[in-house]
């Protein structure tokens, strides 16, 4: 016998590139194209010695009390993580632990069965429509519970509360997840249902519309019961995962809304003077609610336009991936780097 026999072998997700040119326009991992409010610097500068030195809060009470706050709702029914996918990879841990598949569709965020694959979890992919929409009858169906994007990623696609509320109410016998990670942009958070719906839970980032994505913090909001069994497995595995700079910083973004506001605002309405360009070149989508859009072209295939991309420094994201092989996703900028991607798409477009 050979040690590789024991070893746990699973295919790993694989992030989008983090290239590192000086003149790169960088449109592949929907970060936001604004730095986060100069109040989270100062926070940083403002830390202690001390609090290095030590150990930190190993119940994050500052920054679960300012996003409570924030949401009006109980410090009991915040969880925080490093990032939200260590949030996603807790909550799988905990609530999906039955012999009957979890479901979630096709076309997703492509971490949830990279998990589902490490804990040994059974899952099922539900195929969206032809439009990439959630049909809320394919989820009607006996399952270990659901997992689903609202804003979906890479769709773009927004659904609506009462799509939501009809699985919901399907299914109060498992835990629905909705990974509201672009939710700031535009769509409607499904917070709204907790008070209906116990069995129901929103994980949250700072990672796109907060401007934090190097700094990893996560959170959800449920019910007090299951934030409780979320933090039994997360005390069960490390209780230090937040550091204390994240920490300080987190809770100076929560506090400053103006500024939150002001740059999620700015990412909007780039966003729609970008579908209306993009258009005009040609390119088709449907309705985006994100810092993103996914386009297709109907002449010149997805992966020639990103290769040609990709010559000129300028990134974008493309997945060789059944039914959206032929879509780039390409994430909001600044007005000057969304002008030169649409200078040279139209440059291309024209003399290829
Ligand atoms: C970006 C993203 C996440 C992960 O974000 P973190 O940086 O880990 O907070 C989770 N879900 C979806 C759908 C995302 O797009």
């Amino acid at each position: 016998m050979k040690w590789e026999d024991n070893v746990r072998k699973v295919i790993p997700y694989i992030p989008g590139e983090q290239p590192k040119h000086n003149k790169m326009i960088k449109l592949n991992t929907n970060e936001c194209p604004y730095p986060p409010s100069p109040k989270v610097l100062e926070a940083v500068r403002a830390l202690e010695e001390n609090s290095l030195r030590l150990y930190p809060d190993p119940e994050v009470k500052e920054l679960r009390t300012v996003l409570a706050e924030y949401y009006e709702v109980k410090l009991e029914q915040v969880f925080v993580g490093v990032g939200s996918d260590d949030v996603l990879a807790n909550a799988f841990l905990t609530f999906f632990n039955s012999k009957k598949p979890v479901l979630f569709p096709d076309i997703t965020y492509s971490f949830y069965d990279v998990w589902a694959e490490l804990f040994g979890i059974p899952y099922e992919r539900i195929p969206l429509t032809e439009e990439f929409h959630i049909n809320s009858n394919d989820y009607k169906r006996e399952n270990g519970g659901i997992i689903f994007p609202n804003p979906n990623a890479p769709t773009g696609i927004w659904e609506e509360l009462s799509l939501i509320e009809e699985i919901l109410s399907a299914n109060q016998d498992v835990v629905v997840i909705v990974d509201e990670a672009y939710v700031d942009f535009g769509g409607k958070s499904a917070l709204d249902l907790l008070e209906k719906y116990d069995n129901l839970l929103v994980v949250q980032t700072f990672s796109k519309s907060r401007a934090m994505a190097g700094m990893r913090i996560g959170f959800a909001i449920g019910s007090e019961k299951m934030i409780s069994y979320l933090n039994d497995v997360k005390f069960s595995f490390n209780s230090y995962t937040m550091n204390q700079t994240s920490i300080a910083m987190g809770v100076a973004s929560v506090k400053d809304d103006m500024y939150f506001k002001e740059i999620v605002g700015k990412v909007v309405a780039t966003r729609e003077r970008v579908k209306k360009e993009l258009k005009n070149l040609g390119f088709s989508f449907m309705d985006s609610k994100t810092n993103f859009i996914f386009a297709s072209h109907p002449l010149v295939k997805a992966k020639e336009i990103f290769e040609a991309c990709k010559e000129q420094q300028i990134y974008v994201r493309y997945f060789a991936k059944p039914r959206i092989d032929n879509y780039l996703r390409i994430s909001i900028g600044t007005e000057e780097e969304m002008d030169s991607l649409l200078a040279f798409l139209a440059d291309f477009l024209k003399n290829r």
